[in-house]
């Protein structure tokens, strides 16, 4: 175990590529390097609001000082460290956005530790040569929200970035919340946040689009290097995309078992490791809805919704084989692992679902039940969540009154009789087919109940623990930081394990979000 501040951290990634390093933090294009050197800049009261145990205990790092929170707050840099922001581009709703990079993201080394090497990051220390018009900072809104929703993921077992540290920085924020022109004061705040690899998309398609073959080809070797050594020599660049097809097509079916919806997948928004990474205005589906978005800029084409999902993911993994195709002279190898994709991600997608039903194989007649339950989920939108643990014990030869009363508790509205109807014979199919299936009614709850969270992180409930932090409360903040740990348990936290209540409906921060932050 070490303290931050005691730490000999190393920098291979600025010590590998060509940088900016001279620090000026102006917003600027810099073509030909892959990051600028920015130094946070200090904020006035540096408060340590939440610290991940667990995580610090998997890097090996003591618990903070107050001389470490000083660095947790962009306030103090060690000698060995080396504070840079990132420069990547990026698709954007669809369109080219030219060049973005870390605005409020401060890179300040890499920590060795047994389980391996990752980089450490401050979201929201002051503005660096890609803070365009912004300021740089977060609000502690946003950032608890990243906070608790990254490590809520973790214990999911859901590949993404996770959260060190949270401090207050004692300095407020200014920001158009609903941007309709009336601009508040909010507290601010810092993640530290955690990855082995912060590299997403867009730093290769940077690179692409300024005809950067030698930085490119630079890149990619260093990213096989790194984090996929297994590969061998030949067609190693194939092989490395077809990894990376696989990871974006397994996270995109874990998002989809628990409900989890991001919101903004632009393609700076996609890690190159297949991780959950930038948390924004993203949301649990509350009722079963597969055109629900939570991102208010997102609303006239709801390219992000929930049911979108997977096909943005192969569209994103287009414009990245895009970006690698300036390394070929045929595009038919990149053309042929991209078109993987859609097998991929359905091998996953069907297991995936086979579990959260409790099924001990999947043939062609579990994949038309999957359709079925999907169709008529679509149908009665009951809470996704509250559902699928229902499902776990609905009584096997239930009549359809015991079925209906049994589910009752997912429901946000009263079923009309063809809904009831279509229910019903879902349920009877779906115990049927259970039964016909060679697993134990007892080890086929308990592959359901490790595959269908009992808690999640609902977005009126975060919206309940923010307001409660600015009034200076930490009561809920810290039960769900709790309850974030056993989400498969769910036991001792039943309060939180409700349905979106009525009042969160149509609330800002409570359903829906913009990505002001
Ligand atoms: P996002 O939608 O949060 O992934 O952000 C898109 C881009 O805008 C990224 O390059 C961010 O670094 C940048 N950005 C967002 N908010 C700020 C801010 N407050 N200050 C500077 N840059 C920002
Ligand atoms: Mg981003």
């Amino acid at each position: 175990m070490t303290r931050i501040g005691k730490k000999e951290f190393s920098n291979s990634f600025t010590e590998a590529f060509k940088g900016d390093d001279s620090g000026d933090r102006t917003p600027r294009q810099t073509p030909g390097v892959l990051y600028s050197k920015a130094e946070p800049t200090p904020v006035s009261a540096p408060k340590l609001l939440a610290w991940s145990n667990g995580l610090a205990q998997e890097l090996e790092i003591d618990p903070p000082t107050e001389d470490d929170v000083a660095i947790l707050a962009g306030n103090r840099v060690t000698p060995g460290m080396f504070p840079y922001a990132s420069c990547y581009a990026g698709h954007q709703f669809g369109n080219w956005a030219g060049q973005l990079g870390d605005g409020r993201a401060i890179n300040l080394g890499e920590w060795s530790s047994k389980n391996g090497i990752f980089e450490l990051q401050l979201k929201g220390a002051g503005p660096t040569a890609y803070s365009r018009h912004a300021d740089g900072r977060a609000v502690l809104r946003s950032s608890v929200r990243e906070y608790l929703m990254s490590e809520a993921m973790h214990h999911l077992g859901i590949p993404t970035t996770r959260a060190l540290a949270l401090v207050t920085t004692g300095d407020k924020v200014l920001r158009d919340m609903f941007y309709n022109g009336n601009p508040a004061y909010e507290p601010g705040a810092i993640v530290t946040r955690v990855a082995p690899s912060f590299l997403r998309f867009g730093n290769f398609e940077l690179l692409a689009a300024q005809r950067d073959k030698e930085q490119l080809e630079q890149l990619i070797n260093w990213t096989i290097n790194r984090y996929f050594p297994h590969l061998t020599e030949e067609n190693q660049i194939l092989k490395w995309f077809a990894e990376v097809v696989e990871k974006t097509a397994f996270l995109m079916s874990e998002w989809q078992r628990v409900g989890f919806v991001h919101g903004v997948m632009n393609t700076d928004n996609m890690s190159i490791l297949g991780l959950t990474i930038d948390y924004g205005p993203y949301s649990f589906l509350d009722h079963y809805d597969h055109n629900f978005t939570p991102n208010t800029t997102d609303l006239p084409g709801r390219r992000y919704s929930f049911g979108n999902q997977p096909s943005i993911g192969y569209w994103n993994l287009g414009r990245l084989a895009n970006a690698l195709s300036l390394l070929f002279e045929e595009t038919e190898g990149l053309e042929e692992v991209l078109s993987t994709y859609e097998k991929i991600f359905w091998d996953h997608y069907y297991t995936m679902m086979g579990k959260k039903l409790g099924l001990d194989k999947v043939r062609k007649e579990e994949k038309e039940l999957i359709s079925e339950f999907e169709k008529v989920l679509s149908e009665i939108q009951p809470d996704m969540t509250i559902f699928y643990r229902l499902l776990a014990h609905v009584p096997a030869e239930g009549t359809p009154e015991e079925i209906l009363q049994h589910f009752q508790p997912s429901f946000y509205n009263d079923l009309e009789p063809q809904e009831k109807e279509l229910l019903t014979q879902l349920i009877t199919n779906y115990s049927k087919r259970r039964k016909n299936n060679n697993i134990s009614p007892e080890a086929s709850r308990d592959l359901m109940n490790r595959n269908n969270p009992g808690i999640i992180l609902r977005n009126y409930l975060l919206h309940q623990a923010i307001e409660e932090l600015e009034k200076g409360e930490n009561k809920l903040f810290l039960r769900l930081q709790e309850a974030m740990k056993t989400p498969y348990a769910a036991t001792g936290f039943e309060d939180l394990v409700q349905k979106r209540p009525r009042w969160a409906e149509t609330k800002a921060g409570c359903s829906m979000l913009s990505c002001s932050s």
